[in-house]
Order: C-alpha cells, then sequence, then structure tokens
C-alpha cells in the first residue's frame, strides 16, 4: 500500500480485518506515522485545535499488524512488481509486492505564475498549517513593534487565493483568529486588519449551488473579508502581491489554494492519466497491468453514479469509500470471485466558516448558520476514525469555545524554508528508465 492517507489506511483497515494474518502480509509505505484529517486543517491554522488533534494515529487499531515502511515510494517497476522507496533516512529500498494499492492523494496544483512557488504558502500538510499559523501571529507581531506606517499596513495585510471550501475555509477561519487576536494588541488599528480572498471563477464553492454559495459569501463579506471574482495572481514577490486585475497588493502572506493535481508518482508509472490521475477501471484497477490498483485523489476513478464519462472528484469522502471497495476487490481476486465496481452518490458538503457560520448540504438539504455548524461538526466527529481522536479534537473545540486563544507565537519553525517549493516534493521522483536500470540492476546482482 502507497499512502496512508483516506484511501489508503481504509483499505489498511479493511484487509488487516477481513484477511487472516497467514493468508496476506500487508506493507504500507507512508512519510508520516499518522492519517491526516485534512477537512480540519484550516482550523489547526487558526489554532482552534492543536495539530496532534487531526494527526490520527496509524498504529491505534484493533487488529493492526501492518508493516509500516517510514518514507515514500519514488518509483514503482509494474512489470517486475518492485516498488522502490525512498526512506526517511534518505536510504533507497525494494519492495517487491504481489499486488500494490497506489493512494498517494495529491499535491497543491500550482500554474506558471512568476514567484508562485517562491513565495507562496500551501495548505496541504500539518507543517504547512502549524507554519501558517506561527507566520501570521509573526506579522501582527510585526506591524504592532514597527513605526513606519507602510510597514504596518502590508504585514496587516492577507491574501488567499481559491475560493473552493479550502481556501474559503482557509480564510474565514484565519480572518477569526486575527479579529480576535488584535484585541491583545492595543497599539494596532484593528481596521487595517484587510483578508482577501480571490478566485479566477465567478461564484465561491460552485459546488454547494448559488443560493448557498452567496448566503457564505455574505457571511464573509459582513466579517470584512473582501472577495474578488474573476481574478487571480499575475506575479507574486516576498512583500506583495501583483493580481490579473493590475491591482497591487502590498502583503507578506499569501496563501494558495487554488485545487490539487495527483501525486507526481502517477506520471512516472509509463500508463495512461487523465489530467494527472492515473486512468483506472470502475473496480479500481490499472488495465494491462496484473495486480495494480489505485484510488484517492491520485485516480481518476468513473463515477457510475453521475454517468457520462464524470470521475470521481478529489474528496475525502470518496476516498475512504474507495478504500474499502478496493481492499474487498483484493480480498476477491485472492480467492477468485468477481470484483465489483466503485459507485457511490455523494452525501453533499459540509462548510465551517468559524464561530457559528458554517453552510452545508447534507443529502441535497440547504443548511446555513447554527444548524449547519452542527451538521459540520457532527459530521467531522463521527468522519473520525478513532474515539481518541474524536476526544480530542470535541475537546479542543470546547476549550476553544471557553477559554479562547493564547496567539502564542511558538517559533519552532522559524527561518525554516516554508514556501510551496519546499513543502510540495515534486522533484524526488524517479523516471520509468532509472526505476528499471536499477531493478535490472540488483536482479542480476552485484558485479563481480
Ligand atoms: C484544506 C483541505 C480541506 C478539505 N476539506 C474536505 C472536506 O471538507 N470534505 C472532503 O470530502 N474532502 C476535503 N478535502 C479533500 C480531501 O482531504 C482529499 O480528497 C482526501 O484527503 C484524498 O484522500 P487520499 O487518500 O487520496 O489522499 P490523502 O488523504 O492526501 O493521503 C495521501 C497520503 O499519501 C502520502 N504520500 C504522498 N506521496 C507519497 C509517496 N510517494 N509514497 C507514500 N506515501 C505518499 C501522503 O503523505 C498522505 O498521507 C480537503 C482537502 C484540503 C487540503
Amino acid at each position: 500500500m502507497v499512502g496512508a492517507g483516506f484511501a489508503g489506511v481504509a483499505c489498511v483497515r479493511r484487509l488487516e480485518r477481513r484477511l487472516a494474518p497467514h493468508e496476506a502480509d500487508i506493507t504500507l509505505v507512508t512519510p508520516f506515522a499518522y492519517q491526516l484529517y485534512l477537512p480540519l486543517l484550516p482550523q489547526v491554522a487558526s489554532g482552534v485545535l492543536t495539530p496532534q488533534s487531526i494527526a490520527v494515529s496509524l498504529r491505534r487499531s484493533k487488529k493492526y499488524r501492518t508493516r509500516i515502511i517510514p518514507g515514500g515510494a519514488v518509483g514503482v517497476d509494474l512489470k517486475a512488481k518492485v516498488c522502490v522507496i525512498r526512506t526517511i533516512t534518505d536510504r533507497i529500498v525494494d519492495e517487491p509486492y504481489d499486488y500494490i494499492v497506489l493512494a498517494p492523494g495529491s499535491v497543491t496544483r500550482t500554474f506558471d505564475i512568476p514567484g508562485l512557488t517562491d513565495h507562496a504558502f500551501g495548505m496541504k500538510t500539518l507543517a504547512e498549517a502549524a507554519y501558517i499559523r506561527d507566520h501570521v501571529i509573526t506579522q501582527l507581531d510585526l506591524a504592532d513593534a514597527s513605526e513606519d506606517p507602510a510597514e504596518r499596513a502590508a504585514r496587516l495585510q492577507f491574501v488567499v487565493v481559491g475560493g473552493g471550501y479550502a481556501g474559503t475555509e482557509t480564510a474565514a477561519c484565519l480572518q477569526r483568529l486575527t479579529h480576535a487576536a488584535v484585541k491583545r494588541y492595543p497599539r494596532l488599528d484593528p481596521s487595517l486588519i484587510k483578508w482577501h480572498l480571490i478566485d479566477i471563477a465567478p461564484r465561491l464553492m460552485p459546488e454547494l449551488g448559488e443560493k448557498l454559495g452567496r448566503a457564505a459569501q455574505e457571511d464573509l463579506r459582513r466579517r470584512g473579508i473582501e472577495i474578488s471574482l474573476g481574478v487571480s495572481i499575475a506575479k507574486a514577490g516576498p512583500e506583495e502581491v501583483t493580481f490579473t486585475n493590475g491591482r497591487v497588493v502590498p502583503t507578506h502572506t499569501l496563501i494558495w489554494t487554488a485545487g490539487v493535481v495527483a501525486s507526481p508518482l502517477m506520471q512516472t508509472l509509463g500508463a495512461e492519466t487523465v489530467k494527472g490521475r492515473l486512468a483506472v477501471t470502475a473496480e479500481m484497477c490499472l488495465p494491462g497491468y496484473d495486480g495494480v490498483f489505485a484510488l484517492g485523489d491520485s485516480a481518476a476513478v468513473p463515477d457510475l453514479a453521475k454517468g457520462d464519462g464524470a470521475v470521481c472528484p478529489p474528496t475525502a469522502q470518496h476516498a475512504h469509500r474507495q478504500g474499502k471497495r478496493v481492499a474487498e476487490n483484493l480480498i476477491a481476486t485472492l480467492r477468485n470471485q468477481p470484483m465489483r465496481p466503485y459507485e457511490h452518490k455523494d452525501l453533499g458538503l459540509v462548510v465551517d466558516l468559524g464561530g457559528a457560520d458554517a453552510v452545508a448540504k447534507p443529502l441535497g438539504v440547504e443548511l446555513h448558520g447554527v444548524p449547519a455548524q452542527a451538521v459540520a461538526r457532527g459530521y467531522h466527529l463521527a468522519a473520525l476514525r478513532t474515539n481518541v481522536a474524536k476526544t480530542r479534537v470535541a475537546t479542543n473545540w470546547m476549550l476553544n469555545a471557553i477559554a479562547g486563544d493564547d496567539f502564542v507565537r511558538t517559533g519552532f519553525q522559524a527561518r525554516r524554508p516554508a514556501k510551496l517549493k519546499d513543502f510540495e516534493y515534486t522533484d524526488a521522483y524517479m523516471t520509468q528508465e532509472q526505476v528499471r536500470q536499477r531493478v535490472e540492476g540488483a536482479a542480476a546482482g552485484p558485479a563481480t
């Protein structure tokens, strides 16, 4: 199994439960010792939740027996059935397999915009969320200390690009952070704090429908977030960002959440891809190769519920359910039984904008405000995998509601590179040629 996200962990858990230890050895390749509950990442950035509360342990499970290799797959020889892994100590090792399940998820999608990967932050990993929190509080500290009005103004402007649920929640949660924090900075003029949320699309979160999308937009505008639609970034620098409409915003904070693209591992396999995602059948098998499954954000799984050649959107909802189905299909293969296609009708969406602001569309029912917030929180508590994680998150929510935040800048990550180019490891992979040479070399044995 490659990847311990929603898809990988759901698959491994089901295999552990349904296969006896003598039937299969399960190996999981993952750089981290946890499954990250990504939908609550913006709440870590805003300090409502601690980072540990959404890092769900891989080793806390009743039937846990999987061998975990700490590292990342950097190439796969699909013919020789060998996965090449770079461990967290930078050792390259070969792992032969009978069946491989590829679920390495996605990375932030960037475009060829000057300065973007050098100056923008992403919101895709725990380290990025923790870093952004420290960075935003740092801007308040520096603005408070500065005697230069231009520097103050620049440090107190924040730009988030991406009006999907990830970007909208990020802007909303972080605006609440600065809005509450500024009360502890009596020297700062609160009206100088400006959050910008921009997207090239004409609407925020189109998947919510017109009415709810507008309600979310009104909530954000009421809280002073400036929303610019039909606009993107033309250029990013260390102290300013230029929008495509020519507007220049002085800022030290650009957060880029404009979509995702499948893990670059999928492009290295030499198999067909659809917009970067590995093209698989509805059973999530890779055509033409024996024993290869792919799913989640990294695979283009046909969306049978929608039909018309649609593929499943990259959501946790699909990834988790696909994980269970791949496990069942793998077991069916082992037992010479027929596989079943994946089919799931979207259950809707929940969007937590912080405080009592939320929008949700469970099973097509449109909710706004407190009822939506209750549904959103109930959904997350139900979806978190372990009871310990559920308790940690619920306790964090309660503590935050009662005691608020102390807005402490930890400084743990100060002076460390943290921009998109530093976090996305997109050049860590081997080409098919390199993988083949390595595997063939190993098969030939050491030269004498
Ligand atoms: C901020 C944010 C908010 C979101 N909110 C929602 C939401 O509210 N609802 C929803 O349904 N979806 C949401 N999503 C999307 C959802 O999180 C993803 O669709 C889901 O995580 C995909 O699951 P996955 O298993 O394919 O990938 P992931 O969950 O991303 O897991 C992939 C795993 O593979 C690991 N990995 C990467 N490369 C390698 C490699 N080479 N070798 C080994 N391991 C590797 C990664 O470290 C990671 O642990 C959100 C995403 C973000 C970023």
